[in-house]
């Protein structure tokens, strides 16, 4: 499509979207039938730790004290014994109870039935429906926090209260259901103003509509047209009451005490974002595990979230189990974040479609900009993961993400934003319309720039150095021949690469074409296979002197002989004495 006529879409659909937000009365509806075909799952890298996830189940049902856990089963009455209980759904076709007074007569029996089906049941959703219908509205499940975050409840007396914002597009019955009454039952009903459902136009209006009957404090909202999670949130956070927003995802299970330790840390630090561990409820049959709290949000420079493991550094940051876990990034479905300071730091990049990206910018601009984002260990709420999407990408699901990311990029990461297109190709050619009011946005808000948030917050993060570059004197380059243990010297430089194509790496100081490395031998310069840490292999650039500069020996590179194009080593001095060398990136 033309460029123009493109715009000129995007145009239509912000006013569309702006128009509806102010006239749409809640649960009217349009409904546009979408072809259900389903995407492959490429752009979100499963957890690297999920495997972690099941080692460490273990290792926190150990950390359990004995004691603790076993008077919280004996206290339990509703605890299941046995995995007949376990999938027993109490709930189902009885009056539905909150707070221990009687508010409705929802049938969950009969709305889960009438859900969509497939004769697959990972079809639809990614994920066993089969096994959530059988599980229904509400299950116990483990207690997964450390014991020793049950002895934090004096700190919550003075908590603001919270709106829950739950987007969703052609969701399970069943697991919409059971995340909705999972927020009913485990968050305290003063700390809970409304429970927002938008649902992003799903082909079945009743999911959505039906729900309202649940609880006076369930409003339900319908897209007239399909935003993607971005802008329905947004549409979402706009109708919510609360003092507090809270993002979760429409395939959850809130642990016990989930909201509070959420909401305690915005009253100690309001401007930022606090997510809770997310427990990993497994796709294939809803078994619902118990997340390392020892893990944080990262990302590699294709822009793929991963979950990393903490550093040193962090852990002696931590002197308790239940101390904030300070992370680069979060996963995006589920967090909490003061409604002022949402909107203050401009939301969310409205330009961003269908799924994906937003937590990234979301994350760079906390850090940047003056906030901040935790994951709180005492706070555990399940989600299932899946390994690919169930729904359909109009524009397609990597182009989507091309774009979202390419949005990130431009606004957020300055010259960093060619580490992400060198490791995200596609993303040179998307279109992403109008940068400029993000741009604007950043200004505003007097953020610190992108080197800043590396070295602050992601210290750890590989920076892989810049591509290719000629090193020249004169317009003569510095050249390999091709050969091992062969003399490097001086030729006519020719633009093809090859022998005159280097990488310097930064961090480690090293000169090299593929694995060999240019070696310092006597007071000549030669190619050797590169060895971390060999002394003679290590020059560093200096970007003002233009110098290769060997602290080892205390020497530079230099032109030895330029008439016989001699390169060796030699004095290092600030008078000119030593070359000065031309980077070029190619
Ligand atoms: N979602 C939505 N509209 C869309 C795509 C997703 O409302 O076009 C909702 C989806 O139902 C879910 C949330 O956004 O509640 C996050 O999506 P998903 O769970 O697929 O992402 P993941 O957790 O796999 O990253
Ligand atoms: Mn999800």
């Amino acid at each position: 499509m033309k460029t123009v006529a493109k715009l000129f879409l995007v145009g239509i659909s912000a006013c569309l979207l702006i128009i509806y937000i102010v006239t749409m009365p809640s649960g009217s509806s349009v409904l546009i039938s979408l072809k259900p075909t389903i995407e492959p799952k490429t752009d979100f890298i499963f957890p690297q730790n999920v495997n972690d996830h099941n080692v460490v189940h273990q290792n926190v049902l150990k950390m359990e004290s004995p004691e603790n856990y076993n008077k919280h089963i004996a206290g339990n009455k509703d605890m299941p014994q046995t995995e007949e209980e376990l999938y027993h759904d109490p709930y189902l076709k009885v009056k539905y109870r909150v707070d221990q007074t009687i508010v409705s007569t929802f049938d969950a029996q009969e709305y889960i039935k009438n859900s969509a089906h497939d004769s697959d049941p990972m079809k639809l959703n990614s994920f066993d429906q089969s096994q959530s219908d059988k599980i229904g509205s509400f299950r116990q499940i483990i207690d997964s926090r450390h014991y020793s975050c049950a002895a934090r409840a004096e700190d919550w007396s003075n908590l603001p209260s919270s709106s829950i914002i739950m987007t969703f597009y052609n969701e399970a019955r069943s697991a919409l259901l059971r995340s909705v009454v999972s927020v009913l039952k485990r968050t305290p009903s003063h700390l809970l103003t409304d429970i927002v459902l938008v649902d992003d136009c799903s082909d079945d209006p009743d999911t959505g509509r039906l729900l309202k009957g649940l609880d006076p404090k369930i409003k339900v909202l319908r897209n007239i047209e399909r935003q993607g999670l971005v802008r329905s949130r947004i549409y979402g956070a706009l109708n919510a009451a609360g003092e507090v927003l809270t993002f979760l995802d429409s395939h959850i299970e809130c642990n016990v005490d989930w909201l509070q330790p959420l909401l305690f840390q915005l009253t100690q630090k309001p401007r930022g974002i606090v997510s809770p561990v997310i427990d990993p409820i497994k796709a294939e049959n809803l078994e619902y595990r118990v997340a390392s709290s020892n893990i944080k949000g990262g990302f590699t420079w294709a822009l793929h979230f991963t979950w990393v493991s903490l550093t040193e550094q962090d852990n002696q940051k931590r002197t308790k189990d239940s101390d904030p876990i300070v992370t680069p990034m979060i996963a995006g479905g589920l967090f909490s974040i003061e409604k002022k300071w949402f909107f203050e730091s401009g939301g969310y990049d409205m330009n961003m479609d269908i799924w994906g990206g937003e937590n990234f910018e979301i994350s760079f601009k906390n850090w940047m900009c003056g906030g901040y984002l935790y994951i709180m260990p005492c706070s555990r709420v399940g989600h299932i993961f899946r390994k690919k999407h169930p729904y359909t990408f109009p524009d397609g699901n990597g182009r989507t993400y091309s774009k979202n990311t390419k949005l990130v990029a431009e606004i957020w990461m300055d010259d960093y934003k060619e580490l992400f297109y060198q490791n995200r190709a596609s993303a040179r050619y998307s279109e992403v319309g109008d940068v400029s009011s993000r741009r604007e946005l950043r200004e505003r808000l007097q953020c610190n720039d992108f080197q800043w948030y590396l070295d602050n917050v992601y210290p750890e993060l590989e920076i892989p150095e810049h591509k290719y570059v000629t090193i020249s004197f004169n317009n003569w380059c510095l050249d390999s021949f091709g050969k091992t243990e062969y003399e490097v010297g001086l030729y006519k430089c020719h633009d093809k690469g090859g022998n005159q194509s280097w990488q310097i790496n930064k961090s480690k100081s090293v000169v090299s074409q593929d694995d060999l490395c240019l070696t310092i031998r006597n007071k000549i310069l030669v190619m050797k296979p590169c060895h971390n840490g060999n002394m003679h292999q290590q020059f560093e650039h200096d970007e003002d002197l233009e110098t290769l500069y060997n602290s080892y020996n205390d020497v530079c590179v230099n032109v030895l002989n330029f008439k016989s194009r001699v390169v060796g080593v030699g004095r290092c001095n600030q008078d000119g004495v030593s070359t000065r060398w031309q980077i070029t990136k190619v």
